[in-house]
Order: C-alpha cells, then structure tokens, then sequence
C-alpha cells in the first residue's frame, strides 16, 4: 500500500489533515482497493501541486528575453503496454517495452540545425509471458521489427548506449541554460503519451548494465515530461502578450491540441527515421518516432514564429533537412522544389510565381483575420510530391488570407 512509502511525519501530517478536514478520521476509512482515504486525498494533493508546478516553469521557459530558447520534442513507440492496475485512484497504466524513440529540438529563432534530432530503434529482445499476440498486433500497427527479429542491429540493444545519447542529447541543448537549472530539465511529449514515454524511458533504465547506470539513473529520474499542449499554451500566451494582432485568438487548451492536430498534412519520407525510411517500411511512416518529433517541430515553427515576429529563415522549412542547401547561399525554397519534384502540379505553378523574398514580410503583416488556417489547408497524408505541395501552400494561403 501507497501509505507505507510515507515518513512517519508525514504520515502524522496526513493523518491530522485528513482528520481535520472532516472531522472524522479518514486514516481508518478504505477504499474498495483497499488504500486509504488520506492516502488518496494526498495524492490528489500531490498532483495538483505538480499541476501548478508544470504551469509555472513552462510560462518561465516561454518568457522572452532575447534568448534562443530551446524546447525538447520526444516521442517513443513501444511493443507492447504491460495491463494497468487500478489503484482506486486512477488508472496507474502499465510497464511500456520500447521500440523506437525520437527527440529533438525546436529553436524558433535557429530553425532546424543540423543533429537538431535523435532517433533509434530499442531491441527488448523478450517480452512477459503470454503478451506475444498483443505484441504482435503492436508491431503489425507501428511496422517495427518483432522484439528479437535480425531486423534489428545489435546496437539496438545496447540500452546504456541508447541512454548515453538522449542524455547527451538532452545536456547539449538544455543543460547549460539558466533558466533550465531554474526549472529542472524538461522534455515535451503528446499529453497522451505522457506516461508511455517515461514508461520506455524506465524500461530502458531498468534494463541497463553499464557501469554509469547509476549517474543515468541520477539523470533520467528526475527529468519532467511536460505536456506539447500546454507548451502550445505557454507560447501562444507570450505571444499574445507581445503581439496584439496574435492575441486576437481565444488561447485555450482546445485550440492547442487543434494546432498539433494539424501535424497530419506532410507525411514527408525524408524525414523518417533509417528503418522507415526503407520502402517496404514507408506505409508506417505516420508511426515514425522521428517523423511525429520533426513535424510537431516544423508546426511549432509554423505558428510561433511569425507570431514572436521572428524572421523567417530557411531552416525553418523542412527542405532544409531533406535537401542539402548551400550554406553561405540562401535559396529560393519553392524554385528548387519545382526542379526537385518532376510532377509539378497546376497548384505548385502558382506557388513558384510567388516571390520567395515575401517571406520577410509573411509573419506579422499578414496572418489571417481569424489566425486559422482553412481546412482545405490541411488534407490528409498525401504522396511526397503532394505533401510538399501542400507543406508550401499552406505558407502561401496564409499568407494570401491578408492580403
Ligand atoms: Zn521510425
């Protein structure tokens, strides 16, 4: 039972609150779990104080103040979720077995830099008694190799190596910054994959057998996973406060998680992870770990920064990662797309006669009246060709809505 973890101070302190609360002693009343009455009402405690926390440190990490901020983007597939329990509380959720993970960095202000993702595939090679079809169905969805399979590579397994280099990942671009040791370090996952993320994160702890495994622990324990919708949130709201044309938008949790939903309209290849991008894996891209991590990324990039009146630069397009482009050059995104795509449509013509140095100008003069983008903006996965098409004349329609 939870309450045994409890100090006896504190179990005193939650005894007396939980006394004088009601007036009647709900340390001696159980749930039909059997944990006790005090013990559940501190965890409600608990999670609203977490709650507040969270609220606090990403309107802390979201404030300008001239600085390259730098928000971490994870996402991990796993092979199976172990059952849940009920604690009478809540549903606890169950052991995740890792498959792949992704996590990368949005820098409105830098766009996508190079290394700006990492990707893997984990290898648990096993998995608990009597799972094997559910891990089967998991793997048949996602398109990941079966735990075990010679598809994956022996260093799919090595889990202190896979550790070393998200901790790495981690320290290179939030470790050093002040407001990051104010906060405690964070990464910033879908709400819905909270727990499935820390999850395949323990697994992996759990899992490894390297001499660090203790200086790991000591940095993985105590990291945050944040919810993207309330960084969505964190961020609309400085925007809003620092751009009134922005602010005219109603900033609440529905609009966030609608933005992200918008992640749906550039299933780009190049941008998977090496094992999807292999033709026979391709059809699972939408799965892709590094696929989901960059588009949240790239939408990020759409929305905050002309809202933060940052200038647009090349590296906030996706071509930036796929092609290579010159570096002391800037080149024109849409002229190159036509020479890169042999299957110019009627639409991607109208695209090319827009004059690309009307980027400078795109963010703040003119966002839509409404700030929203039209349906027709965002048509399901298409083929490459298409995808990119789309990715430009979403620009190119949100910039036409001003004018
Ligand atoms: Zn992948």
């Amino acid at each position: 039972m939870i309450g045994q973890k409890l100090s006896k101070e504190e179990k005193e302190r939650y005894k007396e609150l939980a006394v004088e609360k009601n007036g009647v002693d709900n340390t001696q009343k159980f749930t039909n779990t059997g944990e006790s009455i005090a013990s559940v009402q501190k965890k409600i405690q608990d999670q609203k104080a977490w709650k507040c926390q969270m609220m606090e440190n990403i309107q802390f990490l979201c404030k300008t103040d001239g600085q390259c901020r730098n928000f971490l983007i994870m996402k991990t597939n796993q092979s199976l979720e172990e059952d849940s329990y009920e604690t009478g509380f809540g549903n606890s959720g169950g052991q995740c077995w890792p498959s792949e993970l992704a996590i990368g960095v949005c820098n409105l202000t830098r766009g996508f830099v190079p290394k700006s993702c990492y990707a893997d595939l984990v290898d648990t090679k096993n998995f608990p008694l009597g799972t094997r079809s559910k891990v089967q169905d998991s793997v048949q969805e996602t398109g990941l190799p079966f735990p075990g399979s010679e598809l994956f590579q022996s260093q799919h397994s090595d889990y202190d190596r896979i550790l070393r280099n998200l901790k790495k990942f981690i320290q290179d671009y939030i470790g050093e910054d002040e407001k990051y040791k104010k906060t405690g370090l964070c990464v910033f996952v879908y709400p819905q994959f909270l727990h499935h993320t820390k999850s395949c994160i323990d697994w992996l702890l759990k899992n490894s057998k390297g001499s660090d495994k203790g200086t790991l622990e000591e940095f993985f324990y105590p990291l945050k996973y944040y919810s993207v919708g309330q960084l969505v949130l964190g961020l609309a709201t400085e925007a809003a406060a620092l751009n009134p044309r922005y602010g005219n938008r109603l900033i609440t949790e529905t609009y966030a998680m609608e933005l992200l939903q918008r992640g749906s309209y550039n299933y780009v290849t190049e941008i998977n992870c090496d094992f999807h991008k292999q033709p026979a894996n391709q059809d699972k891209m939408s799965w892709c770990a590094k696929n989901i991590v960059i588009r949240t990324v790239k939408l990020l990039f759409d929305e905050f920064v002309p809202a933060f009146q940052i200038p647009q630069i090349e590296q906030h397009e996706l071509e930036s990662l796929t092609f290579k482009i010159p570096e002391s050059k800037p080149r024109p995104i849409t002229r190159s797309f036509q020479s890169e795509n042999n299957d110019n449509s009627g639409s991607t013509a109208n695209i090319v006669q827009d004059p690309v140095p009307g980027f400078s100008g795109l963010s703040i003069s003119n966002p839509g009246p409404d700030g929203i983008f039209s349906e027709q903006d965002f048509p399901d996965a298409l083929g490459d060709a298409a995808g990119w098409t789309t990715a430009t004349s979403k620009k190119n329609g949100r910039r036409g809505k001003g004018n």
